[in-house]
């Protein structure tokens, strides 16, 4: 049985008081069993030690970065590395998000580098992949999604620590989500992928998430797809929704 993740990536979003509101209103009261799912929230990296400060001692709500440097410690001005986030108590992080290798020139190379450089110094990852929308309309999702992945993979040692989301560039922020048809169709290829490439263990036991406008109204249903196995949430982890989203884990069949 895969464990389910819900993840709540909060881009860069949030002051002081929406933080403050946000952590008791919402994240303090998730309840969740720990051996059948696991909740991970991304919050700026100006404010990760503020969330951690928030959190109800009880809370089982992990906290990730949105990035790290594909670089060790040194010159490298603006950049947070893996093994500072990793020193200060925060064990995973985001890698290759679309907005990322949009605007801030993540290649399938660098999103590999950090990779590596995350492993090696303890982070677990959620790596994602997803391909545009005119890449799906010329028929390349698969060609776009494998080489993603491909690059992960040739960067991973430890999948134990990797986390797979696949998040369609078109779905993301846009209220346009995969179809639950597509999107296992998606997860089913790349799951077959890993099996042929990797090993049928590796492909039975990653958690493939799905991301893309998952709302409190599409998270059910889209849970029950057999290669989904939790979510990458972005707009809706802002919102009360959240709890309902981060629920769906309990309708999940097995
Ligand atoms: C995301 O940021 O990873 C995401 C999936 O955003 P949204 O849920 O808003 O589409």
């Amino acid at each position: 049985m895969r464990r389910i993740l819900i993840g709540g990536n909060w881009k860069s979003n949030g002051d002081l008081n929406f933080i403050k509101n946000h952590m008791k209103s919402v994240i303090n009261t998730l309840k969740f069993d720990t051996n059948k799912c696991e909740v991970v929230i991304s919050p700026t990296t100006l404010h990760l030690e503020l969330v951690r400060s928030l959190q109800d001692k009880e809370s089982q709500v992990q906290i990730s970065s949105q990035n790290v440097s594909a670089f060790p410690e040194g010159a490298y001005t603006g950049e947070v590395t893996a093994r500072q986030l990793k020193d200060y108590g925060f064990n995973w992080t985001l890698i290759g998000h679309s907005e990322r290798r949009q605007y801030f020139g993540d290649t399938n190379e660098v999103v590999g580098k950090k990779t590596k450089i995350s492993l090696e110094n303890g982070l677990s990852v959620i790596a994602c992949i997803g391909e545009r929308l005119e890449e799906r309309e010329s028929n390349k999702t698969m060609e776009v999604c494998l080489s993603q992945l491909e690059a992960i993979a040739n960067a991973t040692s430890d999948w134990k620590r990797v986390v797979i989301a696949y998040e369609p560039v078109w779905a993301i922020g846009t209220g346009k989500t995969a179809s639950n048809e597509q999107a296992q169709e998606v997860h089913g290829q790349l799951r077959h992928w890993l099996s042929k490439s990797v090993s049928k263990e590796v492909a039975d036991s990653v958690r493939i998430l799905y991301g893309g406008s998952v709302t409190e109204q599409n998270a059910n249903a889209l849970i029950n797809q057999p290669d989904i196995d939790g979510f990458l949430v972005g707009g809706a982890s802002l919102k009360a929704g959240f709890k309902t989203i981060v629920d769906a884990y309990k309708n999940k069949k097995l």
